[in-house]
């Protein structure tokens, strides 16, 4: 595996590897690897050429500085996984390569970032399309791979990508679960042995509502998983709502296609979770 820190380096890589007409698949990620990125990567490397993976803890997403300063990096560990999973290359910018210091960035992304995670993350998505645009334009992927784990983010990319009118594929693969169901994230770390048990809460409620979805109505199934979650020990529920999978407003029938959100607090770790209903 290839391992690039500039964007100089990159351009010659890219523009070789174009010239030798292959198809490069791209995973962003902020590290602290797990199977559910190796997943992604491992997607990438069915569908194209070449594949490159990025590695950005990216400062101007998040509006909790210590949220940022604590979000784990174990950069040797992701190497090796990485290289072992058979990446191609390693991006690994330093925030001085992908920012000027005074930058200013604003894109029309619509009703999509002021939803959900935008309510309680305000200015995050305009983070994340600010650097994913950079590693767009960087790393020029014909297909570029994210999780379903963080459904908003998907639809504020495939936003980005229409706005600017990129000339790039999204594909949305599927959230990975612990065996218990506790979707991966590489803030899990963080938990203790009893908030770890205590986020199953999150899997539990989504999967109840969609054993329930025939027989209950939408309202049902909102108090019910309400009630669950409110119910839990240890948990701060920020959101759940059950949406239009297309628009993320909030389903009044079972016509469209609906996905579940949750965002809870567990001690001080803050998880996401979704699930499609029907
Ligand atoms: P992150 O490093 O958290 O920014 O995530 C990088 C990419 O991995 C994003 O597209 C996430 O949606 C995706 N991802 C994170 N957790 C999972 C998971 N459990 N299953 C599948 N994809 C995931």
């Amino acid at each position: 595996m290839q391992v690039i820190k500039t964007l100089k380096e990159l351009s010659q890589w890219v523009q070789t590897t174009k010239s030798e007409g292959k198809h490069i698949g791209f995973v962003p990620t902020m590290g602290a690897l797990h199977p559910g990125h190796l997943s992604l990567l491992q997607e990438a490397r069915q569908c194209c050429d070449t594949t490159v993976c990025s590695i950005f803890v990216n400062p101007t997403q998040f509006n909790d500085p210590k949220d940022l300063e604590h979000y784990p990096r174990p950069i040797e560990k992701d190497q090796e996984m990485l290289a072992k999973a058979g990446c191609d290359v390693l991006f690994l910018p330093s925030v001085a390569e992908m920012y000027q210091q005074d930058e200013t960035w604003h894109i029309e992304l619509g009703n999509i970032e002021a939803l959900l995670e935008g309510t309680f993350r305000p200015g995050h998505f305009q983070g994340v399309a600010q650097i994913v645009s950079k590693l767009f334009n960087a790393v020029q992927p014909d297909i570029a791979f994210f999780g379903q784990k963080d459904f908003q983010q998907t639809m504020v990319i495939q936003k980005m990508i229409d706005v600017l009118k990129m000339n790039v594929q999204l594909a949305i693969c599927p959230i990975i679960r612990e065996e218990d169901g506790l979707a991966m994230s590489s803030r899990n770390i963080h938990l203790s042995a009893t908030e770890r048990e205590q986020a199953l809460v999150l899997s539990k409620t989504l999967f109840s509502l969609k054993d329930h979805f025939k027989d209950l109505s939408l309202a049902d199934l909102r108090t019910h998983a309400l009630q669950q979650l409110s119910a839990a020990p240890g948990i701060a529920l920020e959101y759940m709502e059950l949406c239009y999978a297309d628009t993320l407003t909030p389903a009044e029938d079972k016509s469209r296609k609906i996905v579940a959100l949750i965002a809870v607090k567990v001690g001080s770790t803050r998880l996401i979770d979704n699930s499609f209903l029907n």
